[in-house]
């Protein structure tokens, strides 16, 4: 397939851009280059021939339009979001701009494009999103696709009305549609300001590891590259109008988590007293969602994918990637990426 992803320069997009262009497919990445951006993400596909980049905003309709015309894909991937809650409850606008307004230019522009192709069935707009849309569970329970949204945050509002957007151009014009909502995701490339980069980095330099409240929220971690695989046999297999959960099957609570890297650290860069010891609780996140849980049986039985990379050793691998690309994160840390994790409590 030649496939449109947008936001291919971010963490999630990169990690599908280079899974596409393993898999055979051709790949326009559609990317703004936004703080959240990095080329270096991509450096190992860039000269691939299956590969192209597009400098562009999805907030500006005609340049959409242009690419679509240009590149004639046969499907789309839609990831490019303003993706950090913290950003979101700090300064919704962008949220607003680029999540809503920009699915919107993305949804209408290729509707025409669709159009003008005589609606070819087996085209495919594939919008990927988030399980925050879903609100957040108590003590037991799952996130099943049927679930009514309830979302939260800034952030995971503007996912759930793009979310609304898409299924309204599949039901109101035919678009051929597929939403994914999956967990939260972590691994290579992530950006420095999200909860695992922020513990290693911290922890690398002797600061204080900073964790919301009592460090009990759950979440379900699922690594890069499986949400990639995923993306990927959804795009390939996935029905027509239909809406997956995507999930690790790995919960566990954010202080487990910290603990689990703080171990980790301590094997692969041993200090002289234990990374745990920098552990501090900082001021809880406003409207901090307690627990999210993934019910991922759908796709596991309609299209065969199950995560293959456990907790353990997605997070070994993660931390052996930030030992050995200081040269990645150092310059962003430097310019004040890991800055906006929490306050002291
Ligand atoms: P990210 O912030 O790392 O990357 C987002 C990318 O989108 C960046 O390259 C950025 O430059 C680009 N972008 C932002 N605004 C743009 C605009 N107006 N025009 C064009 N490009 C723009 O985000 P991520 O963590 O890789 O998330 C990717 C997608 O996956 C998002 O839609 C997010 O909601 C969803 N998602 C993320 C997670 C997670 O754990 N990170 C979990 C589930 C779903």
């Amino acid at each position: 397939m030649r496939i449109l992803i947008t936001g291919g320069a971010g963490f999630i997009g990169s990690a599908v851009v280079r899974a596409a262009i393993a898999a055979g497919h051709e790949v326009i990445n559609i990317d703004a280059l936004t703080y959240a951006a990095n080329l270096e993400n991509v450096a190992s596909v860039a000269t691939d021939p299956a590969y192209v980049f597009e400098k562009a905003d999805i907030r500006d309709r005609a340049e959409l339009e242009r690419i679509f015309a240009a590149h004639a894909p046969d499907a789309v991937m839609h990831l490019a979001a303003e993706s950090h809650v913290d950003r979101s409850i700090d300064g919704p606008g962008d949220f607003i701009a680029t999540n809503i307004t920009g699915t919107f230019n993305m949804l209408e522009a290729a509707r025409g494009y669709w159009m003008d192709q005589g609606k070819p069935a087996d085209f495919r707009f594939h919008h990927v999103s988030t399980d925050e849309v879903y609100g957040s569970l108590g003590a037991s329970g799952l996130f099943t696709e049927d679930m009514p949204y309830d979302p939260r945050s800034p952030y995971s509002a503007s996912k759930a009305s793009s979310d609304h957007l898409v299924r309204a151009w599949h039901e109101t014009y035919g678009l051929p549609v597929i939403i994914t909502n999956c967990s939260n995701n972590y691994g290579p490339f992530h950006f420095p300001e999200k909860l695992v980069p922020v513990i290693i980095i911290n922890a690398l330099h002797g600061a204080p590891i900073p964790v919301y409240g009592k460090g009990e929220n759950v979440r379900d971690w699922l690594y890069v590259d499986d949400h990639a695989g995923a993306l990927l046999a959804v795009i390939s297999r996935g029905e027509n109008g239909r809406t997956y959960n995507i999930g690790g099957n790995n919960e566990r609570r954010n202080i487990d988590l910290v603990m689990t890297i703080c171990e980790l650290l301590d094997r692969l860069r041993p200090g002289d007293t234990p990374y745990s010891e920098l552990i501090e609780f900082v001021t809880d996140r406003p409207g901090h969602d307690m627990r999210y849980a993934i019910d991922a049986s759908r796709i596991e039985r309609e299209l065969g994918w199950k995560p293959s990379v456990s907790v353990e050793e997605g997070l070994r691998k993660t931390v052996e990637w930030y030992l050995t690309n200081e040269a990645w994160w150092r310059p962003l840390w430097e310019a004040g990426a890991g800055k906006r994790a929490g306050r002291k409590a």
